[in-house]
């Protein structure tokens, strides 16, 4: 499922094409996704020109001039496939939403799982929306910091591998850039949410600005169905140090150990048991 890091790519690639842009035609091909598409969302977007663009975790909000904005969420296999304007290619499969632009591009939303959504919501009640409303802090805000983190974490009896996932305590982290932060901490993923020391959480910011930020600079990590917006695979799954090594030497303490994988709440965790303490 794409995280941060490719929500962000896939965002910027959509912003490239469509910024500034009249949408000169709009049509969706069925009722929707994972819930209904919204009423009227075609004619909303018809003749419409895109004022901005703002990500929110694991959301792209596509503003447009008149005050509405489209909340997409790629869900688990969604993925935006831009057409440049003049190639006669036959639609995508799996094509739900088509967007076409006044110079001809075509943005299309492709799932084929169909766990994606697409909803409208005027741009200043974004903060209000359902999916938006219980959010933690954004990861890359300056405001993000060791005194929020730390404060988020104060008394939590559960692993720090749980309270990361926990979009209320900081939002847009998955399973991907939880272990790699983690790693990059020297933290346990099954150490207390509440345990963890004044300088270990202040090395947890940092590692999770880190990562995501290496992440969005190599165009996210690719593992399964994750394209950025032009088509182009993300590359930083080729600098994952432990998220899907498990056996091989730990890239810190090296031949001394190698990465575990442990399940923790039905999901894989990745990490060293000897450098992560
Ligand atoms: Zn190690």
């Amino acid at each position: 499922m794409p995280e941060l890091p490719e929500v962000e790519t896939v965002m910027r690639g959509l912003a490239k094409v469509l910024d500034g842009q009249q949408i000169h035609q709009a049509a969706v091909n069925r009722e929707g996704l994972r819930w209904a598409f919204p009423p009227g969302l075609a004619q909303r977007l018809t003749g419409a020109r895109v004022s901005g663009f703002r990500r929110r975790a694991k959301y792209m909000l596509m503003r447009l001039e008149g005050g509405d904005s489209v909340l997409i969420h790629l869900g688990m296999s969604g993925r935006m496939i831009i057409t440049p304007a003049g190639m006669n290619t036959p639609p995508p499969k799996h094509e739900h939403l088509v967007m076409v632009t006044g110079g001809g591009q075509r943005v299309g939303f492709v799932d084929p799982r169909r766990f994606g959504a697409v909803d409208l919501m005027r741009t200043e009640e974004e903060d209000r929306h359902k999916l938006l409303a219980g959010l933690g802090p954004e990861p890359l805000d300056e405001a993000f910091d060791a005194k929020v983190l730390g404060a988020a974490l104060a008394g939590k009896k559960t692993p720090i591998k749980a309270a990361l996932l926990d979009q209320r305590i900081v939002a847009g982290l998955g399973n991907i850039y939880v272990s790699e932060a983690l790693f990059r901490a020297g933290i346990s993923p099954t150490r207390l949410a509440g345990a963890i020391s004044g300088p270990g959480v202040k090395r947890l910011v940092e590692a999770i600005k880190e990562v995501l930020n290496q992440a969005i600079n190599h165009g996210g990590s690719t593992l399964r169905d994750y394209v950025q917006a032009d088509g182009e695979i993300g590359g930083f799954q080729d600098l994952f140090l432990v998220y899907d090594r498990e056996g091989e030497p730990c890239p810190r303490c090296g031949a001394k150990s190698s990465i575990s994988r442990i399940v923790q709440a039905g999901r894989s965790t990745f990490f060293c048991a000897r450098c992560q303490k």
